[in-house]
């Protein structure tokens, strides 16, 4: 309870994105004693590295995406798996894809053991999207890119809304929703965001 108050004070005030992060318990994506801090509104480690993004961006991430349940939605940058997770809830299938195979494994352990048979995992360079699986009706990039990559522009349907984190690594990035046109692309900044960068090729 405290915790959904947390997000709504933040700004997350979607009731579709509100009842999503109710049922998926972020401390089944942590580890240890991180586990036992899964419902501070802050980001946390996980393996190789990586953290799982603090609740209250996620939140404002997805209610920005605009997800319905009709929608096949991309995530690039899987991490702990608690962002697909939540999208599982909303749409109808979620593609996610990070570059650490171990990432990759353990989340796709978690969905396994919630049972999230929507959600599909893949290991490999995300900054290419899934050409096999395009086009896209949202995709959501969870690791900062200078500009928004080239392929998954491509790979957004027509009508379908893109949003992800760009600028440099090391300073404040600006969160932005892209939305494709019939005729390009509109752009939409929405706040000041600081994520990992979106690196490429694979992990070690
Ligand atoms: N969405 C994650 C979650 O719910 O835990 C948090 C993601 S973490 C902030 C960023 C992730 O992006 C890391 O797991 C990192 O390995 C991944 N990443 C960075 N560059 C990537 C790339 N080119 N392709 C795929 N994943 C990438």
């Amino acid at each position: 309870m405290q915790f959904l108050y947390a997000l709504r004070s933040k700004g997350v005030t979607d009731a579709r994105v509100l009842t999503a992060m109710e049922r998926i318990d972020r401390a089944d994506f942590l580890r240890g004693i991180f586990a036992e801090r899964a419902y501070e509104d802050m980001p946390l480690p996980i393996s190789c590295g990586q953290t799982i993004s603090q609740p209250s961006v996620v939140g404002l991430m997805t209610q920005a995406l605009q997800v319905t349940s009709r929608d096949k939605v991309l995530e690039v940058g899987t991490g702990s798996g608690y962002q697909a997770a939540i999208l599982s809830q909303l749409s109808r299938r979620v593609y996610t894809i990070d570059r650490f195979r171990r990432l990759v494994s353990d989340a796709k352990s978690v969905f396994d053991r919630l049972d999230l048979t929507n959600v599909i995992s893949f290991a490999g360079d995300g900054s290419f999207g899934l050409p096999d699986h395009a086009p896209f009706d949202r995709i959501l990039c969870t690791a900062a890119a200078e500009d928004p990559p080239g392929p998954l522009l491509a790979q957004l349907r027509v009508g379908g809304i893109m949003v992800l984190p760009v600028g440099q690594s090391d300073t404040v990035q600006s969160l932005i929703r892209v939305t494709r046109t019939e005729d390009g692309f509109d752009y939409d900044e929405l706040r000041s965001v600081r994520f990992v960068p979106l690196v490429e090729g694979m992990g070690d």
